[in-house]
């Protein structure tokens, strides 16, 4: 890559970092959410080291990815220089990633049963604070999609919280495409419905991760705190 093409793209993913904080700010406004309690996550699966790295010098601390191979080759690498930085997991988790996942990230978003849960806590290791965990709900039903059934995290929800090196910290969800604001809206809604239901039971959370490049917007309105953007900052994957 020659160096103007490479500033070129550095300087537009600073801008489109600048235009999602204008929108988180907007949203926040136009839907009657507290200032900053929409937090940015940069989704960076399928993207370059020098893409992450452009995002590290506009400010960008948490980042996400789906892919732990992938992940490990990124953290290794700026993690010296980027004490900072903060590693969402957000992607499925097999069995045999657990450990790994463990000592890498502060964050996991995709939490869809309880064994994983439990390795999860065993392996995180006692000099780190607890790892952050969000139970990934799958809020449209669809056989095709990771996640659990609504009516099963409360229970689990419950099993988390006394994970000792875990931190249960709220619910996440990627609801079936729909293009139009309202539908999307809809099914956030039934997201935020659940959350809330928690929160009423007892349960300490206070993180709802949902929105992505498509439909950040419907879920500021439904009250995530968390968006994850991949493409609308770092442009098309690898
Ligand atoms: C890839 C991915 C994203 C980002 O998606 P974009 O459409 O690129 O913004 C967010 N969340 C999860 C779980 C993902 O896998």
């Amino acid at each position: 890559m020659n160096k103007a093409t490479f500033s070129n793209s550095a300087s537009e993913i600073q801008q489109h970092l600048t235009y999602y904080h204008e929108q988180i700010t907007r949203y926040e406004n136009e839907y009657g959410r507290k200032l900053g309690s929409v937090q940015l996550l940069a989704v960076s699966k399928g993207q370059s080291i020098e893409k992450i790295n452009a995002a590290i010098l506009a400010g960008q601390i948490a980042f996400g990815e789906n892919y732990l191979q992938e992940a490990l080759v990124k953290i290794e690498t700026l993690a010296a220089r980027h004490p900072q930085l903060e590693w969402h997991f957000i992607g499925q988790i097999q069995r045999n990633k657990t450990r790994k996942i463990a000592e890498h990230f502060a964050w996991v978003h995709s939490i869809a049963n309880p064994l994983i849960a439990e390795r999860l806590s065993t392996q995180r290791p006692a000099h780190l604070p607890p790892l952050n965990i969000c139970l990934e709900v799958n809020i449209s039903g669809e056989s095709s999609k990771s996640g659990i059934k609504p009516a099963d995290i409360e229970a689990l929800a419950l099993h988390c919280q006394q994970l000792p090196h875990l931190c249960l910290r709220g619910l996440m969800a990627i609801p079936a495409a729909h293009l139009e604001l309202p539908l999307q809206r809809q099914v956030f809604h039934e997201v935020w419905a659940l959350y809330d239901s928690l929160i009423k039971k007892g349960v300490k959370i206070d993180t709802l991760s949902m929105g992505m490049t498509a439909d950040f917007a419907a879920a500021i309105a439904e009250g995530a705190t968390i968006i994850r953007v991949g493409t609308g900052i770092f442009g098309h994957r690898e």
